[in-house]
């Protein structure tokens, strides 16, 4: 693991269970670009593409995808085993873990290939991507802009806290009933509900064979994003590995309070998963496994508990892709299933929400105009 060693924001310490060894930041994520560029020879050498996101046409990955989909990140690392030393593998494991959510074991090497791709595949560019750039008001601010432009279409109404039990398909219109009773009815619905929970609302007519069961196997992310706003400035650009001992396994700094404390963020998952709200006492000594500080506020929302979710962004186990993409985008009746969890592109991502989004709505206008379903 890497922790701060107090020495300035751009130093840190790889320390593990039997002792700590202080790098630089950068050495560090040498280790990462180099591990990861493993991935990269791989695809270059046999000229597979595997981690090409056209490796996806229509939801059908091909051949060479599903070879990558069927092996596990466990599987991968053994191959380059006699290539990496120790520090390089524990940083490797704690990245892909950040990733996905999940366990070595549990996660698609091909998913995490496809991120790798998307991010331009450097880990600059992952962390670029995934980490740096943001939204000054949250991702909250963002939703709610989309909400006011529709809304402001004059053409929207709608019906929050009222949970979705029963899609009935009459064939003629869908039907949708709420926990408490009401109805609602429309020629056509768009279900934006993701993989997890997806068996939790009862169909009629039934989801197709393909669709229940990858819904029954699920996703296997079950990140645990705690942030904390602690007193010590010093480690306002900290970044630290705590792993494989440490319940969460990777935190950085990420930026100021407006009172002037720091602002940090970690991540467990899977891997020693826990819950942070069972015991607050717990969840602090799991922060200073990274390095003392003196934590003032917790902020967190255990997606694992929540019932409309049931884990956090989607991260595929091996072969869920190969076997069930084509079943989970597929429409059934007058019903459009969009959801970032079976995007093409950024899958897991907003983007991949929004990639959805249009690929429903065209779907759906295709079809009133009597054209090809999309
Ligand atoms: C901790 C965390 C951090 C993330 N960080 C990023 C990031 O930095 N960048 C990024 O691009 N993406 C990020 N994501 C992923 C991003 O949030 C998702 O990809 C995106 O929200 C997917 O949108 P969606 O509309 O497909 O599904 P969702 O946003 O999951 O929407 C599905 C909705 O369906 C509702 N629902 C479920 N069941 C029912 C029911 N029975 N009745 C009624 N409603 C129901 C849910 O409550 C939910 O509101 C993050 C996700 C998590 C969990």
């Amino acid at each position: 693991m890497i922790l701060p060693s107090g020495s300035g924001p751009d130093s840190a310490e790889f320390a593990k269970t039997c002792g700590n060894a202080e790098t630089r930041q950068d050495t560090k994520d040498e280790s990462i670009k180099d591990r990861n560029g493993t991935a990269r020879r791989q695809d270059e050498a046999d000229g597979s593409g595997e981690s090409n996101p056209s490796a996806e046409v229509i939801g059908v990955l091909n051949p060479e995808a599903r070879k990558y989909d069927h092996m596990s990140v466990a599987d991968r690392l053994a191959e380059i085993r006699s290539d990496l030393t120790p520090n390089e593998r524990l940083c490797a494991e704690a990245f892909v873990l950040l990733c996905s959510g999940g366990t070595l074991e549990t996660t698609s090497f091909y998913e995490f290939l496809h991120w790798w791709a998307l991010s331009g595949y450097s880990y600059e560019g992952c962390i670029n991507y995934l980490v740096k750039y943001k939204f000054r008001g949250g991702q909250s601010s963002f939703a709610i802009r989309l909400f006011r432009e529709a809304q402001a279409s004059g053409n929207l109404t709608y019906a929050f806290s009222r949970p979705v039990a029963s899609i009935s398909d009459k064939g003629d219109g869908v039907q949708v009933m709420t926990r408490d009773g009401q109805t609602f009815e429309a020629a056509r619905v768009i279900s934006a509900i993701p993989l997890n929970v997806l068996n939790d609302v009862t169909f009629d007519l039934p989801l197709t064979p393909g669709r229940r069961t990858a819904a029954s196997i699920g996703h296997v992310n079950q990140t645990v994003k705690v942030h904390a706003e602690i007193s010590d400035r010093d480690l306002r650009s900290f970044t630290g590995i705590s792993y494989p001992h440490n319940e969460l396994i990777y935190g950085f700094g990420d930026g100021e309070t407006p009172v002037g404390n720091t602002h940090v963020v970690a991540f467990g998952g899977q891997h020693n998963h826990f819950h942070p709200e069972d015991s607050i006492d717990h969840t602090i000594a799991a922060l200073q496994g990274f390095a003392a500080m003196n934590v003032e506020r917790l902020v967190f929302h255990n997606w694992s508990r929540d019932e409309f979710a049931k884990g956090a962004w989607f991260f595929p186990a091996p072969g869920l892709l190969s076997t069930y993409l084509k079943d989970m985008r597929a429409h059934q009746g007058n019903i459009i299933f969009a959801c970032s969890d079976w995007a093409l592109g950024w899958r897991s991502f907003i983007d991949g929400a929004i990639e959805e989004g249009a690929r429903a709505a065209a779907a759906v206008r295709a079809d009133f105009a009597g054209r090809a379903k999309i």
